[in-house]
This record gives structure tokens, C-alpha cells and sequence, in this order.
């Protein structure tokens, strides 16, 4: 699986009935840094997050505009990535406000063309309750980004209740984002980043958690969103449903939920490198109207997002109707009272 050289990758964005300049796409994740957000990660003395190995990417709204313009991108939903906003020698909640404040000020800036899901500070459910609201009731959050941990906390922990219960509430797009693992053995492949596979695993983690919590059941209106093509999930579903079957069969009650159907209520974002073999297992999986796209610039650098978006727009593994609902028709249904219905 070779990569395709800069030109060939322009051309590519250029060909078939899904170019560039003929479906603008939307991407629901992808990330930015304002400047009061770059400060905290530089006051946390963070400058490879989570072993990247390039360090934390440079990030301008201008760049962003760039990069949306290079790919085709119509409208860009803005999210703070890993290491979220648990950062040392910062206050979460004016990390989370602060980050909030400028997101929604892009949105309202560039209506239609950016919009932002809100950071949440998760060490305490009070401070995350009023967050929520915060940006719900001021700032016409798109949706919130949690981080797959804070501190530890999975997102099954009983003790975020109150906070599905709020998300819920305002019918919560909720993006969760991978970061490091709360523990996972450091002498195995040292000196590779975190984002390779340990992320798939905490994402993996937290979505059985969570799915095994009964939150969603409890909470139905959260409209979850799980990164990277659901990560691990759809490989592990049937085997995990075996277990939720002989749980609920010992305790002679629907003590579980059914792992594959809560799976098939989630959304699923495809962004990193999902085609052609990742693809395949997600969609046996996921329901095909809620599987979207994601750029994850700037992690994802220019000329790999080309490559990754290339191979969505043109893929032979997937039919035209289903690129067409992955790179648009799908986020437009989601977000639906954000983005008006247009002609792509
Ligand atoms: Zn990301």
C-alpha cells in the first residue's frame, strides 16, 4: 500500500464525480488551537503530546481556511484534541472556557463553514454540568469532545451519571476523543507515539464501558460519536455480545445491553487511515447513515490528509452513493439544525 506522490493526489482530488470542487465535505474531526489553548499546553510543559512525534502542530485560522479550501471542505466542525484540557498548571474549567469562548466566536464568524464542539473540564461533575450549559445555553455548542479518560475516569465510571444525564438533556452531539491510556505498559514499542494503537484500545475501552454502564440506555437521547472508524469495536463486538448474552442469562435479566446494537446507535468518524481494510469491518458493523468523515488535520498533516481524503472521494471499495454519504449526506442529517440542506 504505497503512497501516492503530491501530484498524483492533487489529481486524484480533481477526478470523478466526487472531486474536490464538486462535493464539499464535511469534516467532524479535526482540530484547533487557539491561542489561550496553545499557552496551557505550553505552561503544562507538553511538547510531544502523547509521544507524537512531531511535537505539537502549528495552527492558524488561516491555515485551517487553507486546508478546507486544498480538501474540498465545505464546513469544518472544530474540536480540541489530546490532551484535551486536563493539563498541569492550568485550571481545567477556564482551559475548557477559554478554548469554548474562540471556538464560538470562529463559528460565528464563518457561518456554515466552521462550527466547534465544546471541551468539557471532567474532573469534577459540577464544573462539567455547568460547562455543558455554558455552552449550550450561550454559545450554540455544535456538540461537546470528551477526551476516552480524565484522570483515570472511564466514560462508564457511575460517577458521571449526572453528566450523561445533562448531555442528554440537550440531545448532545458527543464527539470522544483517543489520548494516552490511564496505564499501559511503557516498555513495549518505546519511543513510538501513543496515537499508532494505544489510542485504538482507550477508545475501545471507554465504548464498552460506557455501552456496559447502561448510560446510553438510561440516556437515549446522546448522539455518541466514536473516532477512527470505531477503532477496535467492530472487530471485538460479536465477541463481546457472547458475554453480554451468558451476563444477562446468568442474572436472568437484560442486565446489559446489547453490544452491537448500541454500536449500530452510535455515529462512526473515519478519520486516519480507515481504506481500504478498516473500512470493510465498520461497515458490516455500523448503521451506513451515520458514518462520517474527518480529516483530523493539523495531527494530519497536508499531504497525508490529501492522501486520506483522495482515497475517500475515489475508493472502489465503496459504492459513489456511500463516499457521497460518508464525506457529506451523513454530517448534514446529524447536524441538521446547524447546517441548512444545500446542493453539494
Ligand atoms: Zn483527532
Amino acid at each position: 500500500m504505497d503512497f501516492h506522490s503530491d501530484e498524483e493526489n492533487q489529481a486524484r482530488l480533481d477526478s470523478g464525480p466526487l472531486s474536490r470542487r464538486s462535493l464539499g465535505a464535511i469534516d467532524t474531526h479535526t482540530h484547533y488551537f487557539p491561542a489561550p489553548y496553545r499557552a496551557a499546553i505550553d505552561a503544562a510543559g507538553i511538547t510531544h503530546p502523547d509521544g507524537y512525534h512531531a511535537g505539537v502542530p502549528s495552527w492558524s485560522l488561516d491555515a485551517q481556511l487553507a486546508h478546507m479550501e486544498n480538501l474540498g471542505i465545505e464546513t469544518a466542525v472544530l474540536s480540541i484534541s489530546t490532551p484535551g484540557v486536563q493539563l498541569a498548571n492550568n485550571d481545567p474549567a477556564k482551559v475548557a472556557r477559554d478554548a469554548n469562548e474562540e471556538g464560538a466566536q470562529l463559528a460565528r464568524d464563518h457561518p456554515g463553514r466552521l462550527g466547534f464542539f465544546a471541551s468539557i473540564p471532567m474532573d469534577g461533575v459540577d464544573r462539567a454540568i455547568a460547562e455543558i450549559e455554558h455552552a449550550y445555553e450561550r454559545l450554540g455548542a455544535w456538540g461537546v469532545c470528551l477526551m476516552t479518560h480524565t484522570n483515570g475516569v472511564y466514560l462508564g465510571d457511575p460517577s458521571l451519571e449526572p453528566v450523561f444525564e445533562a448531555l442528554g438533556r440537550y440531545r448532545a452531539r458527543v464527539l470522544v476523543h483517543p489520548t494516552e491510556p490511564a496505564a499501559f505498559p511503557a516498555q513495549v514499542m518505546p519511543g513510538w507515539s501513543r496515537s499508532m494503537y494505544e489510542y485504538f484500545f482507550d477508545t475501545t475501552r471507554t465504548f464498552i464501558n460506557l455501552i456496559f454502564s447502561g448510560q446510553l440506555v438510561r440516556n437515549p437521547g446522546v448522539r455518541m460519536i466514536i473516532p477512527h472508524a470505531g477503532s477496535a469495536l467492530p472487530a471485538l463486538a460479536q465477541r463481546i455480545e457472547r458475554n453480554v448474552k451468558r451476563g444477562n442469562a446468568e442474572a436472568g435479566q437484560q442486565r446489559y445491553p446489547s453490544m452491537i446494537e448500541s454500536l449500530r446507535s452510535c455515529w462512526f468518524d473515519t478519520a486516519g487511515s480507515v481504506l481500504p481494510h478498516q473500512m470493510a469491518s465498520l461497515l458490516a458493523l455500523a448503521d451506513p447513515t451515520r458514518i462520517l468523515w474527518g480529516s483530523d488535520f493539523p495531527y494530519t498533516n497536508a499531504q497525508m490528509g490529501a492522501e486520506l481524503c483522495a482515497d475517500m472521494r475515489t475508493s472502489d471499495i465503496l459504492t459513489e452513493a456511500q463516499r457521497r454519504a460518508i464525506l457529506r449526506d451523513n454530517a448534514l442529517a446529524l447536524f441538521a439544525d446547524k447546517l441548512p440542506a444545500t446542493a453539494g
